[in-house]
């Protein structure tokens, strides 16, 4: 049972089950047990009971989802990586969460992330790394690194996670799966434990473009708990294209040179053939401010993050110190004990950027530099109807060579920082390997081109015919039980 579910996709899952040949709750089960049985620290808690059937014409057909453990689901543990959040149960459940358990996906388990999202390998969180199921000695990118793992590992049918810098389509190509960031404000933030408010937003981690469509396709939608979220201006539609004919791609000079490893930029340029051969246009272009992307969100994100962060003082949520003297030093023993260094950092530095005396010169620079990012897609989408970028500049590197010098685990984001920074919607698509590592391909569109986006990815995606089963043998015996969850620190780092 469970080799004949793994093989199938979501949707087809689901087509299985509303066509009477599958159970709901055997496709819960096989993927129940494979996730509790992660040998690759996916998870930080899997479901226990199976769910009861969705109803017969529930659209996504009781297909199981694994949400990334930022997402607040409620009674079950919601800890953002974060040892500060250690057994935190909320008393209700994120709107994105909440539409997909309505569309009829329940909640499979909760995947392993970097502490508040922060990170580009997964190696930030408190419940231990994650592992790349291609190679066990690799990180899986960040911070969705558990979601993209468990999709490509075959330990979930697809997943959810969030995009802030690159959080969703890093780990996706770094995995050789599909991931979407959506135009800001597409889906709800509501009940998503807050990074940087003015970037963080959720997206889906599938096997296929297919799988991304209508999964996305239950997540939008305006949501009055979030005062950002839009309405979105049309159906999510099931991507259908076969041909790029007219499609004219913009390549940038700024992300597709220096920077880029030799056989990631190879795949790349193998892929814009492939784009021509479907009848798309390549037009060389420029981004000019793109190369000042990474500083500005470097000021941006911790400045936002210093913020939200402020409510984790030992009274609200979570872990308490046992031991202090007054109020004062209750809230600096928590929070000492309870951030990981990387969220210190972040946190330090954004206090330094928003500080009287500083605040014109770093945050209200990174604002401007922000706006001419912005302005700089809006001048491209004037001549080209994509940009197309490599997802990441390099492979899946090994666990702990970032881990002692920030900028070089910074320059991860270089291609994926400037789309949320404008706010855009882009999406990563497994291209092919390199030194048999998945590499991917991103399409950054216009605001809400999700629909022409999705259908450009699935003609390529026709066309490429890239196969992640490979990654799918993995599944092992040591790991949460269902209705269990991780200890900080307990991963087998
Ligand atoms: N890697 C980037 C960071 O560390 C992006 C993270 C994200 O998108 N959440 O901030």
């Amino acid at each position: 049972m469970s080799a004949e579910v793994l093989a199938l996709t979501a949707a087809q899952a689901g087509e299985r089950i509303r066509a009477g040949e599958l159970r709901s709750a055997d496709v819960f089960a096989a993927y129940r047990d494979r996730a509790a049985a992660d040998e690759l620290n996916a998870f930080v808690w899997v479901a226990d009971d199976v769910p009861a059937a969705a109803a017969a014409d529930a659209p996504l057909a009781g297909v199981p989802v694994a949400v990334k453990d930022l997402f607040c689901t409620e009674g079950v543990p919601s800890q953002a990586g974060s040892k500060i959040l250690e057994d935190y149960r909320p008393p209700y459940t994120a709107t994105a969460v909440r539409n997909l358990q309505q569309g009829g996906a329940p909640l499979l388990g909760k995947t392993n992330q970097d502490e508040f999202a922060m990170g580009s390998s997964n190696e930030n969180s408190a419940y231990g790394p994650v592992r790349n199921p291609w190679d066990p000695t690799r990180v899986p990118g960040g911070s969705s690194g558990g979601s993209a793992a468990a999709v490509a590992a075959g330990l979930a049918p697809w997943a959810i996670g969030t995009d802030t810098g690159g959080s969703i389509r890093q780990p996706a190509a770094l995995c050789g799966i599909v991931g979407m960031k959506p135009t800001y404000g597409a889906v709800s933030r509501y009940g998503m434990i807050a990074f940087a408010s003015s970037l963080d937003q959720a997206g889906p981690l599938t096997r296929d473009v297919t799988d991304c469509a209508l999964l996305l396709r239950h997540m939008v939608g305006q949501d009055p708990c979030d005062s950002t979220s839009v309405a979105f201006p049309e159906e999510v539609r099931t991507p259908s294209a076969e041909r790029l004919d007219g499609i004219r791609l913009g390549v940038p000079e700024e992300l597709t040179g220096e920077g880029i490893e030799p056989g990631v930029l190879e795949n790349f340029n193998a892929t814009l053939r492939t784009c021509e051969e479907l009848g798309a246009t390549i037009e060389p272009m420029r981004l000019p401010h793109a190369p000042h992307a990474l500083s500005a969100y470097y000021i941006i994100a911790p400045a936002e993050a210093s913020a939200n962060l402020a409510r984790y003082d030992g009274v609200r949520y979570g872990l308490r110190a046992p031991e202090y003297d007054d109020l004062l030093s209750m809230y600096t023993r928590t929070r000492r004990a309870g951030f990981g260094a990387e969220v210190k950092r972040r946190i330090m530095l954004g206090t330094y950027a928003l500080s009287s005396g500083y605040y014109d010169a770093y945050y209200g620079r990174a604002q401007q530099v922000r706006t001419k990012i912005a302005d700089d897609f809006r001048a491209a989408f004037a001549a080209v109807d994509f940009v197309v970028t490599p997802t990441s500049p390099n492979v899946a590197f090994g666990l702990g060579s970032k881990t002692d010098d920030p900028w070089a685990m910074y320059l991860n984001d270089y291609c994926t920082v400037p789309v949320p920074l404008a706010g855009l919607p882009a999406i990563s698509i497994p291209s092919g390997l390199s030194e048999g590592l998945p590499v991917g391909f991103q399409i950054i569109g216009g605001a809400f081109s999700e629909n022409r986006i999705l259908d450009a990815a699935y003609a390529l995606e026709q066309a490429i015919g890239f196969d992640g089963s490979s990654a799918r043998g993995i599944a092992g015996p040591d790991a949460p039980r269902p209705g269990q969850e991780r200890r900080p620190d307990g991963g087998k780092g």
